[in-house]
């Protein structure tokens, strides 16, 4: 059961029975996955995403862009100019893709993946293994107005956007050829972000990414040896600790992880023992909101309005409860660039210790 987990071979994908999905983009710059000889490693060919709007480029290193207006496909009036909306909310009786929308998720015009028709043509030209890269790649548009700081959203706004992840995940699990989804939002330049109104976005494959086998694997180790899960270990040390403990809810935590790759960095966990978000209930939801909220307000004081990436780790879709995972917020403010030790090794260094960290948070939280 685990090695059907943990395998990182894609499946071939039956042929995509909608074509509405499709995006005709020219077949020579169709996104790929290759992967790397020598480690396993796959990664994303995507030429086309070259093609996309940047109005960031320009921002201040390790700080997020002003919101320079430039005409944002994101912003009511223009639902033109995405492709048709797979989930809204918006009150009844408005029109699919018309405006009226509180939050909207989109395929992603610029995809690094998208459906295929038929066969995703896995080939291996000798030790070159390549294949479609067959997948979806979803934007959250999180609010109509054109805010570039998601610590702006008000409390219900920002709930709904922890709300709308879950509800992508559940609608996406549907599909058998996809096996994980993976959820994210770039805050900011530095981090990635290339439009300035507020967005997540949600990358659906058939293969679940090293990072998520890496912690299955770990966490799975260390349930086998010990018959519980590493991360409730954690979470019942951190707690009777308190050093890096930076606040919590009922149902969530944050906390300062003990070994960071970044300065800063935060995890927001559930106290008890889940292995998929998409399981998690409303008022889990409505707690992970508003401590997630409350964590990046801390981080935009002690930080100066960091650039930033948030994502989820949880369990593949379709999973059953996993005994040994648990799902997972980590937020890395970018307070340092990523170098030669970090890109060529793997080793992260932070000046800052995640006991200071957590400290300056915990007394930054309102
Ligand atoms: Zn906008
Ligand atoms: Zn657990
Ligand atoms: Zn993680």
């Amino acid at each position: 059961m685990r090695n059907d987990l943990f395998d990182s071979h894609p499946v071939i994908l039956p042929p995509v029975a909608d074509d509405t999905a499709i995006d005709h983009a020219p077949l020579a710059i169709a996104p790929e996955f290759r992967r790397d000889p020598v480690t396993g490693r796959w990664v994303i060919v995507a030429p086309e995403r070259s093609l996309r709007p940047m109005s960031l480029v320009h921002a201040e290193p390790h700080h997020r862009a002003n919101a320079e207006r430039v005409v944002c496909p994101f912003c009511p009036g223009q639902e033109y100019d995405t492709p048709n909306e797979v989930l809204a909310y918006r009150p009844a009786g408005t029109d699919r893709d018309g405006p009226d929308w509180r939050l909207r998720v989109v395929p992603n015009k610029f995809p690094a993946t998208r459906p295929t028709r038929g066969d995703p043509g896995r080939t291996s030209g000798g030790l070159f293994e390549r294949f479609a890269a067959a997948g979806r790649h979803e934007v959250v548009v999180e609010c109509p107005e054109h805010l570039p700081n998601p610590a702006q959203l008000p409390d219900d706004q920002f709930r709904d956007v922890f709300r709308a992840y879950r509800d992508r995940l559940i609608d996406l699990a549907d599909d058998h050829t996809l096996s994980y989804a993976a959820v994210f939002k770039n805050v900011g330049a530095e981090a990635g972000a290339s439009l300035g109104h507020t967005h997540s976005q949600i990358v659906a494959t058939p293969l679940v990414p090293d990072v998520i086998r890496l912690e299955l694997g770990g966490s799975g180790d260390y349930h086998t040896a010990h018959g519980r899960c590493v991360f409730c270990d954690v979470l019942e040390q951190e707690r009777a600790d308190g050093s890096r403990v930076i606040g919590e809810t009922e149902r969530m935590v944050a906390i300062a992880p003990f070994a960071p790759q970044f300065a800063y960095e935060v995890w927001v966990l559930p106290k008890a023992h889940a292995s998929r978000y998409e399981a998690a209930t409303g008022a889990m939801i409505g707690e992970l909101a508003a401590l997630m909220k409350r964590v990046v307000q801390g981080l935009d004081r002690v930080l100066a309005a960091p650039a930033y990436n948030w994502y989820l780790h949880t369990a593949p879709l379709r999973s059953a409860e996993l005994p040994q995972y648990h799902w997972h917020f980590e937020i890395i403010p970018r307070t340092a660039r990523p170098a030669g030790l970090e890109w060529g090794f793997g080793c992260f260094v932070t000046a800052v210790t995640p006991e200071r960290a957590a400290a300056d948070l915990r007394a930054a939280l309102n």
